[in-house]
């Protein structure tokens, strides 16, 4: 198929999609496209009537989302990406465009007008090609749209609701995820799969072959596979530039030599289009770069097969502070870092070409340089520095994950496996019994319970707005946040809810530190810092109290103390606000909370009903969940009227 060669036209360049959708993400990751993800600023508020019909309201929504990152990388970072691609997903009914629900009824409302009917899916996409002239932003915009027919069985109220209740429908165009729960309403699909789940992949491809490879008319020919949807093919190549030195996938790239055949790998072809070796075939392409044999490459595995190597070279570059060093300064040679590091030259040459590959650095002849989500996610005091949570995930997941044999052999989790220490020891020396606690009694200093600290707090740095914007909060005067650690949620709380004061309860070893984790110029005074055991001690007073990532830690008779505690000293109409990521009915998504559970620990994930059923248990009522689709979701729940 043509894809690929179409694709390996952007590899050489900087592509960034200006889009938060997992989903836009995992399709374009699926196909090998390497990107940066900067989610676009741009409302979704222009006004539907006064376009003549949706799909351009759609395409110009798209086009706004990706202008608006261009102009804003352009500004910010002065330095200009090559390609910024922008999609805009809308579900229309009855000439009525539905977007992403607000709440639950709103779910209900769309969901009812799909119901047993055909609609139509549109998505917009524009794909901004920039360049920089005199330091003026210079945008070359193409744009398009793609229509998908689908349509609803009828369905039963109990069904609607019971989908409404799994918090799928919330961040989602028309109020349905096709590709999950949501696949279940569904009779028919005509027309492009991946439109509906948010990108259309296959016109996206032939877009990108019209301005890569202009053709001449006569050397069109059209190719209809089976397995795949069909695409234009050119025979030959307008520019003549050889496309196979290009090609390269996501991970674990291999390139074609002169002949275009695959240099090497059992795995892939390496005869001719036909000799395959192996269960896995790839496409194999001509001289011009042409497809030839359609099989699929198995990107995703050989994505999880690399995947330790991956993150390992972004935790040891992390912990040798590489990105720090490389922050603010012009291109570095590696003997430069080496020499500022102090390690060896041909070892930092290899960690940073990997990390160069990975598109972590950026590498060019006069040498490394960071790229911008380095600069924002990996130094240490980026922006949204996640550096605190990768060197836990060095010093702390890591050695637990290198035991996870022994951990689904045995069915317990491998602290004395992985820091030297039997599991029940360190339980009977502890009074409490939290993960964190163990790991600061083995180590028993202030520095690992900073790090830990630093660890929770890049996470809830990163969540802190959507956490705190799920719900609207601003009925409540008071909040306390259970485990609240560094504060970074109750500050954020503050900011946005100006009247909220907020106490943060925590152990007193985290209480002593938190002086560290303070906002800069932010006005601290709502925020108050309490320590003690929120099993044994009493909680402060507040009309709001908040769980965040404390549930999913613990066993239930843990559980059963904390929650009747809050529930007892929630006055009715109080509320709890937990948050947590809410993984869907069938428990597969998101495979982060899925893949965090192997570490473990005595508490697990739930999903959005098991919350419902938990909270419920405990006097609370009127379970909302929201699916923020950042890293952390958010269920907002209230005191019950009856005393228990
Ligand atoms: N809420 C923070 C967040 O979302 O980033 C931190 C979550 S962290 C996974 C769990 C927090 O619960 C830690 O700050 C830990 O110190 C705190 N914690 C554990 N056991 C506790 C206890 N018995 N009493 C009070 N806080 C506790």
């Amino acid at each position: 198929m043509a894809l690929n060669p179409v694709l390996g036209k952007l590899v050489s360049k900087r592509v960034v999609l200006a889009s938060a959708s997992p989903r836009r993400q995992e399709i374009l990751t699926n196909v090998g496209l390497r990107f940066e993800v900067v989610p676009s600023w741009f409302k979704e508020t222009l006004e539907k009537s006064s376009f003549a019909t949706p799909y351009e309201y759609a395409v110009e929504t798209a086009k706004q989302k990706a202008l608006e990152v261009a102009n804003r990388m352009h500004m910010k970072h002065l330095r200009t990406p090559d390609v910024v691609i922008g999609a805009d997903t809308i579900v229309t009914v009855d000439e009525q465009i539905l977007e992403k629900p607000v709440d639950k009824q709103d779910a209900y409302r769309m969901l009812s007008r799909l119901n047993g009917k055909e609609h139509s899916v549109f998505t917009g996409v524009a794909i901004i090609h920039c360049s920089s002239k005199d330091n003026q932003l210079q945008t070359e915009i193409t744009d398009f749209y793609e229509e998908t027919k689908v349509k609803f069985s009828d369905l039963s109220e109990e069904l609607l609701w019971e989908y409404i209740h799994s918090g799928e429908p919330m961040d989602k165009a028309g109020g349905y995820g096709i590709q999950a729960l949501g696949g279940m309403l569904v009779e028919y699909v005509h027309g492009d799969f991946l439109n509906v789940v948010g990108f259309p992949l296959n016109h996206f491809c032939k877009k990108l072959a019209e301005l890569y490879y202009p053709p001449p008319k006569q050397n069109v020919q059209h190719k209809k596979y089976d397995s795949v949807p069909s695409v234009d093919t050119f025979e030959n190549l307008s520019d003549g530039e050889n496309e196979s030195s290009h090609f390269t996938e996501h991970i674990g790239a291999r390139k074609l030599d002169s002949s275009g055949i695959r240099s090497s790998g059992a795995m892939y072809n390496s005869e001719t289009s036909s000799g395959v070796r192996t269960g896995f075939m790839v496409p194999l392409e001509n001289r011009n770069g042409v497809s030839e044999s359609t099989a699929k490459l198995p990107s995703k595995i050989l994505e999880l097969l690399d995947g330790f190597r991956a993150s390992k070279a972004l935790f040891v570059a992390s912990k040798l502070k590489m990105f720090d060093h490389l922050k603010d300064k012009g291109p570095l040679k590696a003997v430069d870092i080496a020499n500022e590091v102090g390690t060896s030259l041909c070892g930092t040459e290899r960690l940073l070409d990997a990390c160069a590959a990975l598109g972590l650095l950026e590498k060019t002849p006069e040498g490394y340089s960071n790229t911008d989500s380095a600069n924002i996610y990996l130094t240490s005091d980026g922006e949204c520095s996640l550096h605190g949570y990768i060197i836990h995930s060095n010093d702390h997941l890591w050695p637990l994950f290198t035991n996870l044999e022994s951990a689904v052999r045995e069915g317990s989790r491998q602290n004395h496996r992985a820091f030297g220490k039997k599991a029940e020891d360190l339980f009977k020396a502890l009074k409490c019994w939290s993960n964190h606690r163990i790991y600061w009694d083995y180590y028993h200093s202030q520095e690992v319970t900073q790090r830990f600290m630093a660890a929770m707090h890049s996470i809830a740095h990163l969540t802190a707005r959507d956490v705190a914007t799920a719900f609207d909060l601003s009925q409540f005067k008071s909040a306390c946040d259970l485990g609240g650690c560094t504060g970074a949620l109750a500050h954020e709380l503050v900011q946005i809810y100006p009247n909220l004061k907020v106490t943060v309860f925590d152990l007193p070893e985290v209480i002593a530190n938190t002086s560290y984790f303070e906002p800069s110029g932010q006005h601290t005074a709502p925020v108050t810092f309490v320590s003690g055991d929120f099993f044994k001690d009493n909680l402060p007073e507040a009309d709001l109290y908040i769980l965040s990532r404390v549930l999913h830690d613990w066993p239930d008779e843990k559980i059963h103390v904390l929650l009747s505690k809050v529930s007892a000293v929630c006055k009715p109409g109080s509320a709890l606000l937990v948050a947590e990521i809410v993984l869907d009915e069938r428990k597969m998504h998101p495979p982060r909370a899925v893949l965090q559970s192997l570490s473990m620990t005595e508490g697990k994930q739930r999903s959005g009903s098991e919350y419902k059923q938990l909270l419920e248990k405990y006097g609370f009522t009127n379970v909302q969940i929201k699916i923020t689709g950042n890293l952390l979701d958010a269920v907002l729940c209230f005191k019950k009227n009856l005393s228990l």
